[in-house]
């Protein structure tokens, strides 16, 4: 078939549903470890770049992340405003961080991941992601279960984010999706903090999980907006869920926008401007059915 060229040897598959399978073409493996929490691979793509793979499921490429972290990261900032000090849950690749680091007001971020081999990995090939992050005065480095964390810091938050692996039943992050853990994150919210989780896919054959995730946020935070960005690495659009007991301003005027970036972060932000923010923010008619 035309334009159907098959250049791969080596192919790794993300199973979607019973019927839809992902693939991309592997032109070397970086990495291969079973820790004792997932089995990770990290490896060269031909069309993405280095990639992260844990349990099968494709958690970033080199070449196109910056569509999953600047969304993932930026509207939470950007709502505060001045946030000093950040969570993040999870979060292995370091680009969380890296992005969260761009904040000047940012004095304190901690990042909590359960996987040290994981992490190791990625901070030895994954260079082009975390952009020597992780070795910022500001961040702090917690190797441990995000649930323990939880239950035992007594620091409040400017902002908290959710950047776990998908909730499948076996997985290490599982548990961090119900309704207990969210009200969890919101008693160490600071006042006017802002919570975000990568709140999964967003196309009709696979919305069900962000549309629950999405009621489940409503049932704790008065305030949760969702949206979403496309990610050519999942397929499909991914979704995300912004929380605060403050209301968030989803129709911004995208110059203020501009003038708050200029003036807050270092720069740098490939996909968000004040116009393609005002974007990201509307949830398109098919999610917003399926979460009402
Ligand atoms: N972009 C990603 C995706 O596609 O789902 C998520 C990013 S990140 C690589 C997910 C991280 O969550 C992994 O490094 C994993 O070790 C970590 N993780 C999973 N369960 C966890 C837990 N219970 N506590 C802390 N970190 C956890």
């Amino acid at each position: 078939m035309a334009g159907s060229e098959v250049k791969a040897d080596l192919w790794i598959k993300e199973y979607i549903t019973p019927w839809d399978v992902y693939e991309h073409g592997i032109t070397k493996i970086l990495a291969y470890q079973k820790t004792p929490y997932q089995e990770m691979y990290i490896v060269e793509t031909g069309a993405y770049g280095k990639a992260l793979v844990l349990d099968g499921k494709w958690q970033s490429c080199t070449g196109d992340e910056f569509l999953y972290h600047e969304p993932l990261v930026q509207p939470a900032l950007i709502c505060h405003q001045a946030p000093k000090s950040a969570l993040v849950l999870g979060g292995g690749e370091g680009a969380t961080l890296r992005e969260i680091l761009r904040w000047k007001t940012i004095e304190r971020v901690m990042m909590v991941d359960i996987d040290g081999e994981v992490v190791q990995a990625c901070k030895t090939h994954l260079g082009e992601m975390h952009q020597n992050a992780f070795d910022d005065p500001r961040v702090e480095l917690v190797i441990g279960d995000a649930l323990n964390v939880l239950d035992t810091t007594q620091e409040k938050w400017d902002i908290v984010i959710s950047d776990l692996s998908d909730p499948i039943e076996e997985g290490p992050s599982f548990q961090l999706f119900t309704q207990e853990y969210f009200q969890q994150i919101q008693s160490i919210l600071a006042p006017g903090g802002y919570l975000v989780v990568q709140a999964g896919p967003t196309s009709p054959a696979e919305l069900k999980l962000h549309a629950r995730l999405v009621k489940t946020l409503r049932t704790v935070f008065p305030h949760v907006a969702s949206y979403c960005s496309a990610v050519p690495t999942y397929s499909v659009a991914w979704g995300f869920a912004l929380c605060s007991t403050e209301p968030i301003d989803t129709r911004p005027d995208p110059d203020a926008i501009d003038r708050l970036l200029a003036e807050k972060t270092t720069g740098g932000l490939r996909f968000l401007d004040g116009i393609t923010y005002l974007g990201l923010l509307q949830t398109p008619g098919h999610v917003r059915r399926a979460i009402a």
